[in-house]
């Protein structure tokens, strides 16, 4: 019997990750990715609680941390770099207990795609464009005009997702716009401290530096804006103009950072959003990860549900086939994850919206609560279910 096609629109976190379970159930798996090649851009991204389980259950705990970046915790500094307050991860991690390992995204999805390229068909450089299902499979139509049939479609296309457009509507009506902009982008300033990250802070702004190896520093913004902006998703020189008018007139090293972003090909700008959906399958069409359930980078948890949504989406197919209650049985056990990341959101310590608030933060960190406030979150970790990966099955 020939094997169950599954087509995965999305090569970053999610794609990758899910197909790795599904090849090792005997479906035959395609990813397409819009961009020419992997993205590496992105900060370091945090694999805590569910996602460690994932990693080691895929066999890359060593992999993942021989490429973890060692951070040592954030310091917030006022504009003539006089300290305020610090937090320090190492003491969070003695305090929880925590073995969380951070990697930034381009490194993980590397080490995804690495793990799956022997079994997987990549095709670069080509996307969705219209999707066409019945009662047995879906026809697909690339951009490339290319078409082929599968069993079934899986977006993990991120936030912008078109599997998502196309065969659930459009954006407005599952993204939700949560006030702020996020940009980050590798650059080595000589600012702040090796193995921190430097905040900078005015109301509304954020500016911030991680400083590390050559090759492995980092700068992101984030500003507030009660405005959701006009500028299309790809179009990096308007993202660059937004920024240096957010921006404008902000001291410390604010200017060279700017002078630095103008300097990269590998920006990442987006709004902070939130996707939220009432069903993330249609037929036979469903979504993992930010395409799904974004809870946004202030979450600090889009690898944690993007690797926690593949294994429980690809442990439902190994387990019932390709079949509604398989993707009923994914949302059922990844609906609760979601719905706490999402309620999670730390801009009120990275971008506070006045002076006050920036001192209040300033007093905050620097007191005993923080640690109650990490025993608080890491009590809230859900089970993680082990499924059975078997070739012979579907
Ligand atoms: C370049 C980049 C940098 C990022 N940087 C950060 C960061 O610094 N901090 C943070 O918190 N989060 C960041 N993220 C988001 C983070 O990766 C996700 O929140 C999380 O890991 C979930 O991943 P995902 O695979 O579901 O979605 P994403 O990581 O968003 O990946 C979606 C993938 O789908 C591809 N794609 C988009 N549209 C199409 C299409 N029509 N057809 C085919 N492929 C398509 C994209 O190129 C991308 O490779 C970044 C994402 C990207 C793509």
């Amino acid at each position: 019997m020939p094997k169950p096609k599954i087509l995965i629109s999305g090569a970053s976190i999610a794609g990758p990750a899910v197909a790795f379970w599904l090849v090792r159930s005997g479906f035959d798996v395609t990813i397409v990715e819009q961009s020419a090649a992997l993205r590496h851009a992105g900060n370091g991204v945090d694999i805590r609680a569910e996602a460690l389980t994932v990693i080691s259950r895929m066999g890359l705990s060593v992999a993942v941390r021989e490429r973890a970046v060692y951070t040592q915790g954030l310091r917030f500094v006022d504009v003539r770099g006089r300290e305020r307050a610090r937090v320090s991860t190492a003491g969070l991690e003695k305090i929880v207990g925590s073995e969380d390992v951070e990697v930034t995204r381009g490194d993980l999805s590397a080490l995804l795609y690495d793990a799956t390229v022997g079994d997987v068909e990549y095709i670069f450089g080509d996307a969705i464009a219209e999707l066409e299902q019945d009662d047995e499979g879906v026809d697909v139509t690339l951009r490339s005009g290319t078409q082929r049939r599968f069993d079934l479609v899986v977006g993990a296309d991120g936030l912008h997702s078109a599997v998502r457009r196309i065969a659930f509507g459009p954006e407005e009506t599952f993204v939700q716009f949560r006030q702020h902009y996020f940009a980050a982008f590798p650059a080595d300033l000589a600012i702040g401290e090796h193995g921190w990250t430097t905040f900078y802070n005015e109301p509304g702004r954020s500016a911030a530096v991680f400083g590390a190896d050559p090759g492995k520093g980092q700068v992101n913004f984030m500003f507030h804006s009660d405005q959701s902006l006009s500028y299309h998703h790809r179009d990096s020189d308007a993202q660059r103009r937004l920024l240096r008018d957010a921006f404008v007139g902000m001291e410390w090293h604010v200017p060279s950072m700017l002078d630095a972003m103008d300097k990269t090909d590998d920006l990442y700008f987006d709004a902070l959003a939130q996707t939220k959906m009432p069903s993330w399958s249609r037929g036979r069409v469903v979504l993992v990860g930010d395409a799904a359930y974004c809870a946004s980078p202030a979450s600090g948890a889009g690898a944690l549900l993007a690797l926690t949504g593949s294994y429980r989406l690809a442990g439902a197919l190994a387990e019932g086939g390709i079949s509604q209650a398989a993707l009923a049985r994914y949302e059922d056990a990844q609906r609760d994850l979601v719905k706490l990341k999402q309620s999670q959101l730390f801009t009120g310590i990275t971008v506070p919206r006045t002076r006050a608030g920036i001192l209040a933060r300033n007093l905050f960190l620097s007191s005993p609560l923080i640690g109650v406030l990490s025993r608080w979150k890491a009590d809230h970790a859900t089970s993680l279910r082990e499924y059975t990966f078997s070739p012979g099955k579907v």
